[in-house]
């Protein structure tokens, strides 16, 4: 499967957006962690490119004409960006819930530009998408009504993943059905859960700006949920991973791989985290974005095979939910760009935008907003702050600093 990604026209704006991003990034690694909210010095401008002046003609021939000069290509970027579990409990269902149906666009608003201007945008969603025949449910066995999967559309994310912990919670006729329902949505790509043996065996293969990215995603379980057929979610298995990564090098230019993995509520990647990331690097991965600890783990570079680097996000913490916890509101945006090289694509820069998971007393007004666009005044009126939990930017940033330290974006550009 594959689609072509139409976000392409935006390179341009692409290319500013992300120089304005990443400008305080350098190999890697932003400038120094700065103060929110507060006067932040500007990011540096980027100079406009005037006309060179023209001079006047001269009168006589010159006797020999001055060599054109080399004007270097720029070299083609590829943008993504990556967030964590779409966890949606049924009061934020309900919130949602319009005259005539759902509507849950309002929850990504405030990331929408961030995510619409990516040529790769990934989500976890985390439940089935069942429709007909299968009603609005949370925790502990979920489904979410499949407006929900049309608003993650309608902001701009084009793979997402249903390889994780809760995508058996309503059985084989649900994976299938959120199958059927994503095929049907133009320009989006579904991984990590498969209709059939064939598409099991069907590398999923994403295209931007001519380069092509596989994208393969397995869940450390199905929450003890049998799998009727094997092939309806793809499970952490070092052989079979392996098979697909190297039939993803033959078909793309680069493999990424999500993972479901490690262990709830823990800050530190995990023993076992860590040795199936080098296992992965070993084999050529590019980068590897990993969920479900609902809580944020670090980015970090590995040395893979032939020496190169593949990048890891241990884990990105939820996107959305409604847990109660205000270290579980704290939550990463990865954001990558890939340079086109000689060599192929390499990942050049990289940081993590700290986002915040809102909402407010009577379980209303639930947003992500990145922690750039937060305020003092919004988290004051957490609904979490108001069960005698702290909540504060200086919580927050002090968080994500821990966390991802001089990773982190955190500018108001
Ligand atoms: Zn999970």
């Amino acid at each position: 499967m594959k689609i072509g990604s139409d976000k392409t026209v935006l390179g341009g704006l692409l290319a500013c957006v992300a120089l304005l991003v990443f400008t305080a990034l350098a190999g890697c690694v932003s400038t120094q962690p700065q103060e929110i909210p507060g006067d932040l010095p500007p990011l540096a401008a980027v100079e406009e490119i005037k006309p060179a002046p023209v001079p006047e003609a001269e009168p006589a021939p010159q006797p020999e004409a001055e060599p054109d000069p080399i004007v270097e290509a720029e070299p083609t970027r590829i943008s993504l960006v990556a967030v964590g579990d779409n966890l949606l409990h049924m009061p934020i269902v309900n919130w949602c819930k319009t005259v005539d149906g759902y509507d849950f666009t309002p929850l990504y608003r405030e990331v929408e530009k961030l995510v619409a201007e990516a040529d790769l945008a990934f989500v976890n969603q985390e439940s089935p998408l069942g429709g007909e025949g299968f009603a609005p449910s949370g925790y502990p066995m979920f489904n979410s009504p499949q407006q929900a999967g049309l608003a993650l559309a309608a902001t701009g994310f084009n793979v997402i993943n249903h390889a994780n912990n809760h995508g058996l919670d309503k059985g084989a006729k649900a994976v299938l059905a959120t199958a059927d329902f994503w095929r049907e949505v133009p320009d989006v790509v579904y991984i990590g859960i498969n209709r059939s043996e064939e598409e099991r065996a069907e590398i999923r293969v994403v295209e931007a700006q001519g380069y092509r990215f596989a994208w393969l995603a397995y869940s450390y379980g199905t929450n003890g949920m049998p799998m009727a057929q094997s092939y309806l979610m793809n499970l952490i298995d070092k052989e079979a991973m392996a098979a697909d990564i190297e039939q993803a090098q033959e078909l793309a230019d680069a493999v990424i791989v999500s993972l479901h993995w490690g262990n709830e509520y823990q800050f530190t990647p995990s023993r076992e985290q860590r040795e199936l990331a080098q296992f992965l690097a070993d084999l050529g991965v590019a980068l590897i974005i990993g969920h479900h600890p609902h809580v944020a783990q670090p980015l970090e570079w590995l040395e893979g095979k032939d020496d190169l680097p593949t990048l890891v996000m241990f884990s990105l913490g939820n996107f959305v939910s409604n847990q109660d916890r205000r270290n579980r509101m704290l939550e990463g945006m990865l954001s990558v760009v890939f340079f086109a090289t000689e060599n192929g694509l390499a990942i050049e820069e990289c940081g993590v935008i700290p986002l915040v998971m809102h909402y407010e007393r009577g379980y209303q007004n639930y947003c992500v907003y990145p922690l750039y666009a937060y305020s003092e005044d919004l988290a004051q009126r957490h609904y979490i702050n108001q069960l005698d939990r702290q909540v504060s930017l200086g919580f927050f940033s002090g968080l994500a600093y821990d966390i991802w330290g001089e990773y982190c974006v955190i500018h108001n550009s």
